[in-house]
């Protein structure tokens, strides 16, 4: 008997502290020895596979990371996966950059709407209605 699986879009949250502290959002899941959080994915129902959870959460929040791109935490912060806090960058440009806290502020009001959706979604026991609730607030950051 298998019952059909939570898909990761909505199990992600259960992982996260949206209380970090300077709108981070903390992965509460497994930690790399670097602080990176880290998360099961399942690739294509075949195989499972362990990606870093910002990675994850870049791709599902805003899009695909181009080959070699790296994704920069401007409040350098490794288990934060906020969106807002999240940026593609090139190898250099992450060995270079100052990082400055200018950016932090601009889609403030999309992560919280998204932290308050996430958060009726898990309570609501995933009901439809809030899991649309959530994609809208996630549309809210393209
Ligand atoms: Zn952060």
């Amino acid at each position: 008997m298998s019952r059909p699986r939570t898909p990761l879009s909505e199990r992600f949250w259960t992982r996260v502290d949206f209380e970090g502290g300077n709108g981070c959002w903390l992965w509460t899941g497994r930690i790399s020895e670097k602080g990176y959080g880290r998360v099961w994915v399942r690739d294509e129902g075949t195989k499972t596979i362990l990606v870093r959870a910002h990675r994850w959460i870049y791709e599902f929040c805003i899009g695909p990371i181009s080959e070699g791109m790296q994704i920069d935490h401007l409040c350098c912060t490794p288990a934060c996966v906020n969106p807002d806090h999240l940026e593609a960058v090139t190898p250099r440009e992450n060995t270079i950059r100052g990082r400055g806290p200018g950016l932090l502020r601009q889609r403030q009001r999309a992560h919280i709407a998204i932290a308050d959706a996430a958060r009726t979604l898990i309570s609501s026991g995933y009901s439809a209605k809030s899991r649309r609730a959530l994609e809208n607030s996630v549309k809210m950051l393209l």
